[in-house]
């Protein structure tokens, strides 16, 4: 695709500290952009405050406009008080009706670790973290979300599917992505991990298998597999070996959210959900209503879900001022967080929301 005069980001704030993160991404953007008019943004309703209010959580005109737009942007959603009469919560359907209904396959997860952020992992240092999670979004259990059986209350049953085309095309962003990265921190290798139970379970074993026949178009990178496992403890006793790890959507779910522990926890952490034709972005973390308007929240997990947007947008319409900007936003995080007056709560410090944004502006315009 060719740069745009203009993109359309359908920006939803949602639940909990949603609308404060959603603010602070929100200005971080237009603070990276030399030219603040080539983006236009548009919000729209969702969620669980306005299931409430209305009995519905995800209407159809925010769908559509969502669907349309060139991105979405989003704070956080649901609020866990809030439930349907079944138990589950309506606010959560925003995240994963878009997921299913665009066909966002691939979840994004960077891992990085920033100057100035001490890992729970003591022993590293800044740019010694710094690997991709790419987590298969639309398979595995998760796909069959209700599809389960409950047999007379005494037995329970979920099933795994794993599709060859769902497979192959996760493990080719897989390599694609490695392919534009610099390798691994410890040794520079350009590789992909693959990450599964194939030793146990046939649909991982099928996972594996189609990895490596993929991996043959791409000979310049490392192919590399690891069991679950054996994953989570490789994660926290060499995260500098990893460059990209491709996995199934459960697996990724929850190495996901260890490799965020590693780098700061999910207030540090983006996330960018694509598909071929729609990209969604938003913070790792949830709608934290404990911490919601005090001002207090971290936002630089949805900070850098901006920058992910811009990079995003910036490859896929080969516009390189986005690209720039994408970057941009990367650089000026590590500079503002390594300041001990500016650490956020969840990191030990007292920082304010709108301080940490102001700082992060005032980087960026510099
Ligand atoms: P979800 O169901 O959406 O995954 P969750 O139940 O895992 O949500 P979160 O809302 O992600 O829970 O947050 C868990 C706790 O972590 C919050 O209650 C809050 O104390 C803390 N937390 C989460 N995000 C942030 C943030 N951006 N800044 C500070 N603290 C946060
Ligand atoms: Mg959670």
């Amino acid at each position: 695709m060719t740069p745009k005069t203009r993109y359309e980001i359908a920006v939803v704030h949602g639940d909990g500290i949603g609308p404060e993160v959603c603010e602070a991404g929100l200005r971080a953007i237009k603070a990276a952009l030399p030219d603040e008019g080539k983006l236009a943004f548009r919000e729209y309703p969702a969620g669980a405050r306005l299931w409430q209010e209305t009995g519905v959580s995800f209407p159809e005109e925010t769908f559509n406009a969502c669907r349309d737009a060139d991105a979405i942007f989003h704070g956080a959603a649901g609020l866990p008080e809030v439930t349907a009469p079944d138990g589950t919560e309506p606010g959560l359907d925003f995240g994963l009706q878009l997921r299913f209904r665009l066909d966002l396959y691939a979840n994004i997860r960077p891992i990085k670790l920033h100057p100035g952020v001490t890992s729970a992992l003591r022993h590293f240092e800044p740019g010694e973290i710094d690997y991709v999670i790419l987590r298969e979004n639309t398979e595995g259990f998760y796909a069959a979300r209700g599809g389960g059986n409950v047999v007379r209350g005494e037995i329970a049953s979920d099933t795994s599917i794993i599709t060859r085309k769902g497979t192959e095309r996760i493990v080719r962003k897989a390599f694609e992505l490695a392919r534009s990265r610099n390798g691994a921190p410890r040794d520079g290798r350009k590789r992909v991990t693959c990450c599964d139970k194939a030793n146990v379970l046939r649909s991982y074993a099928f996972f594996r298998r189609v990895a490596r026949e993929v991996a043959e178009d791409y000979p310049d990178v490392e192919l590399d597999f690891a069991l679950i496992d054996a994953m989570t403890v490789h994660l926290v006793k060499r995260p500098d070996f990893y460059d990209v790890i491709v996995t199934e959507n459960m697996f990724g779910d929850i190495i996901s959210d260890l490799g965020a522990a590693t780098v700061g926890g999910m207030g540090m952490s983006p996330t960018a959900e694509v598909g071929d034709d729609n990209g969604f972005f938003q913070a790792a973390h949830g709608s934290a209503p404990d911490i919601a308007g005090r001002g207090i929240a971290n936002p630089i997990g949805t900070i850098l879900s901006g920058g992910l947007m811009l990079t995003w947008l910036g490859e896929r319409h080969r516009d390189n001022a986005l690209i720039d900007a994408g970057a941009r936003i990367d650089r000026a995080v590590g500079k503002v967080i390594r300041d001990p007056g500016l650490l956020p709560g969840d990191l030990g410090g007292t920082a304010t929301s709108v301080a940490i944004t102001d700082a992060v502006c005032e980087a960026l315009a510099g």
